[in-house]
């Protein structure tokens, strides 16, 4: 198969963990008989400083013009004083509402061998933490009507929480279709016993749950899931959720799995188009020094593979490689632990391929 990808390298460590994801795709074409083309694109802090703007036209026109985007992460203190429209990081909310990425997953797995990392109790982890959060990603309160004005002589602020039923409905899809694919259980997160949103959720979620019969479908309320995510995480395989909840829960969820530098994200719409990146930031603290965990980049690339491209063999041999490497004690700084070797990016870079 031959992919079109379009590659932001972005700020900070961005660069360094983008370059060994690369040399992991290019290994998995190499051993599969694939053609991955690479098309880079300035966005982010980079392109302020190239171009005035975080997200040029020609750079948006590539998003669009591809199989899937890659990206290692944007921003940092050099680009904190620019002007909101222009931030770094609106280059990415751009980049999602134009390619009408309304999902967002992010795997929560804790590598048995990196499970000191987690700050659960060992017989809480000893049953293991395996779960995807579902999250959607442009609707509700974050992209409702924002307003601060002054009411009664004090100022008031109100931001709406907006939900269309095709918009749960769409995610609700996703997620079902994630569930089928993993051990069919889905957990819908919501706020039915206060939100008029979240009983307009559970409605549709309960519709379209009919249309999955092969699914175990269950409701939970918002402030039980974040206690059942650091009681009991292993009771969770899929969850769905909207915006403002998957944005706190799906923190949670991957603080309890050890270190930031191992996590992955997929962002997907319609179609099978997504943009994949960690879910960590530039991490300008340690950036140039050949210290960043490019892991999470790699299993980005990974879930690029298996939900954009179809190829789930080649996303397994990348975790399993990931393992492998794990298994025979290398560690980057952030998850160092006694006894083991410590690597620095390139070298975990290229261990991982040593092992596809
Ligand atoms: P951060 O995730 O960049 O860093 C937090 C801490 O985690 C730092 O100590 C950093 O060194 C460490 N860290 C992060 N990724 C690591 C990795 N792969 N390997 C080893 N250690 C890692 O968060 P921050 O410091 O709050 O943000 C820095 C910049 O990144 C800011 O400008 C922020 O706006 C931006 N940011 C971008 C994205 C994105 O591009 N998607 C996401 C979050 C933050």
């Amino acid at each position: 198969m031959e992919k079109k990808i379009t590659v932001i390298r972005g700020d900070g460590i961005g660069p360094e963990i983008v370059i060994e994801a690369l040399r992991v795709l290019d290994r998995i074409a190499e051993k599969f008989g694939h053609r991955f083309v690479y098309q880079e694109i300035l966005a982010g802090g980079s392109a302020i400083d190239a171009c005035g703007t975080s997200l040029p036209e020609e750079s948006l026109q590539k998003c669009l013009d591809c199989d899937s985007v890659l990206l290692g992460a944007v921003g940092g203190p050099k680009w904190d004083g620019v002007p909101k429209e222009i931030r770094p990081e609106a280059a990415l909310l751009g980049i999602r509402s134009a390619m009408g990425l309304y999902a967002n997953l992010r795997p929560a797995r804790l590598f048995p061998q990196l499970a000191d990392a987690s700050p659960l109790k060992p017989e809480i982890t000893r049953q293991g933490i395996d779960l995807m959060m579902v999250r959607e990603l442009i609707g509700g309160a974050y992209f409702g009507e924002h307003r601060t004005g002054e009411e009664n002589g004090e100022l008031t602020a109100h931001d709406d929480m907006v939900y269309a039923e095709h918009e749960i409905e769409r995610i609700a899809r996703t997620a079902f279709e994630i569930a089928r694919k993993r051990s069919s259980r889905l957990i819908s997160v919501d706020k039915a016993n206060v939100l008029d949103t979240s009983r307009l959720w559970r409605k549709v979620v309960h519709r379209v749950a009919a249309d999955y019969p092969d699914v175990a479908c269950t409701d939970m309320l918002v402030d039980n899931t974040a206690m059942q995510l650091v009681k009991n995480p292993s009771q969770f395989d899929v969850i769905v959720t909207e915006n403002l909840f998957g944005d706190i829960l799906s923190d949670e969820a991957s603080m309890i799995t050890g270190s930031i530098g191992m996590m992955a994200s997929a962002s997907l719409g319609e179609g099978t188009r997504g943009m994949y990146e960690p879910i960590h930031g530039s991490a300008p603290d340690i950036a140039g020094t050949d210290r960043a965990n490019p892991i999470g980049t790699i299993l980005s690339a990974a879930m690029m593979l298996r939900y954009s491209f179809g190829m789930s063999a080649e996303a397994d041999c990348i975790e399993q490689a990931v393992s492998a490497v794990l298994d025979e004690g290398f560690r980057t700084a952030d998850c160092m632990s006694e006894g083991c070797t410590l690597l620095g990016c390139k070298a975990m870079g290229e261990a991982i391929c040593g092992k596809i």
